[in-house]
């Protein structure tokens, strides 16, 4: 077996590469958490962009066993913001030059629903004079809809592939054709062909996940060329049919151990590509996502949802932040992005390198 300095020393990784670097200790795990801050430095800068999260509905038609806001969820209390709460916090993006934002909701493909979004995204555009960058994170659709958002002015998505081993895909979601991961695939591709930066991302430490599925998710966003990654550790939700098997979850720091090693990992993987550090980590420890910077990210996604509709966007327990107005997350992540040797880049779209490589021209 070759010793980790070896393997940070190479220039490409095998899958049992990849599985002995998510599985190191001591020393060797400082040394590669450090590597990741290293070589993010040296390729993308020490920039951290925003993207202002807007968590716009709860309301799902999904029932992924995991999610505290699945549709079966009956305890969760619904809400849906009005178009002028949602344009209110794109003008709060705009206004403190967050650069882009991010409206992301639980899944509906109603006409309804899909041409609100249509109108949302030419609605932000103006008011902002096409300055604030839109990603949309709204689920499954179809690839005329897909078209349509990106014609409207989308211009990234985010679509958690969640895990690439089928069979654990299957456990974690009802069997149907609503949760088919081949369907959520192909949705990649259609956002893909349409022009889209794509991101994907995966839950770490999921019940019945190995360490060699998280090292087949590095692959596959490497072999997929993926944009960007939003990834971070699963957290339990009592209200969810995985909460059963709680007993088989590593320990909430390790967890959060391996997502940071996650984000190293990936960050040496794939030198160019922006990778966000998770609310979830923040849910663990308070300098969470503080953390996911300093060894590899270069994304923030804080949250501007009115205050008052946080609590009820409860994926998982001991959700950040859920209290707080949008002015005040934005105050408390100025001294936090300073303490992790970051520095914000305030009104940049800070598109990903890797997508302007392929030959796709700069945003802004
Ligand atoms: N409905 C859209 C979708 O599923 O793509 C977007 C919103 S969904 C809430 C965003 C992400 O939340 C999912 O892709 C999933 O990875 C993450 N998530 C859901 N439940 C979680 C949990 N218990 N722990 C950590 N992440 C979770
Ligand atoms: Fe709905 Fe997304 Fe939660 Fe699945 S992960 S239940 S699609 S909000």
């Amino acid at each position: 077996m070759e010793t980790i300095s070896a393997i940070l020393g190479q220039t490409s990784f095998s899958h049992s590469n990849l599985e002995q670097l998510l599985q190191c200790t001591g020393e060797d795990k400082s040394n590669l958490l450090k590597k990741g801050g290293a070589v993010k430095d040296l390729f993308v800068g020490n920039k951290v962009y925003f993207r202002g999260l807007i968590e716009f509905s709860n309301v799902c038609d999904k029932d992924c066993f995991y999610c505290g806001i699945r549709k079966s969820n009956h305890i969760v209390k619904r809400y849906n913001l009005t178009d002028s709460e949602i344009l209110d916090a794109a003008r709060f993006a705009d206004d403190n030059r967050f650069g882009s934002v991010v409206l992301q909701s639980g899944e509906n493909s109603s006409p309804a629903f899909t041409d609100r979004i249509t109108n949302l995204l030419t609605k932000i555009k103006e008011l902002s004079n096409g300055r604030l960058g839109i990603t949309l994170s709204v689920g499954e659709q179809t690839e005329l809809v897909y078209r349509k958002w990106f014609e409207a002015g989308a211009h990234r998505y985010l679509l958690r592939i969640e895990t690439t081993n089928q069979s654990l895909y299957k456990r974690i979601h009802p069997c149907d054709l609503l949760h088919d991961f081949n369907r959520r695939l192909d949705c990649l591709y259609y956002l893909r062909a349409i022009g889209y930066q794509i991101g994907t991302g995966v839950m770490i430490g999921l019940p019945f996940q190995t360490i060699s599925d998280l090292a087949d998710d590095l692959l596959f966003f490497q072999q997929f060329g993926i944009d960007m990654v939003g990834m971070g550790p699963y957290i339990e939700h009592s209200e969810t049919p995985l909460y059963e098997f709680r007993h088989l979850l590593l320990p909430i720091q390790e967890r959060f151990d391996l997502s940071l090693k996650m984000i190293a990992v990936l960050r040496i993987l794939m030198k160019d590509i922006n990778i966000a550090a998770a609310t979830a980590l923040q849910a663990i420890d308070p300098l969470g996502r503080e953390k996911g910077i300093k060894v590899g990210a270069n994304i923030i996604m804080p949250n501007i949802t009115p205050g008052l509709y946080r609590n009820d966007y409860s994926l998982y327990e001991n959700k950040p932040c859920v209290d707080e107005e949008p002015a005040q997350c934005k105050g408390c992540l100025d001294a936090r992005i300073a303490m992790a040797d970051g520095e914000i880049g305030y009104g940049e779209w800070g598109d990903s390198i890797h997508f302007l490589k392929k030959g796709n021209k700069e945003a802004i």
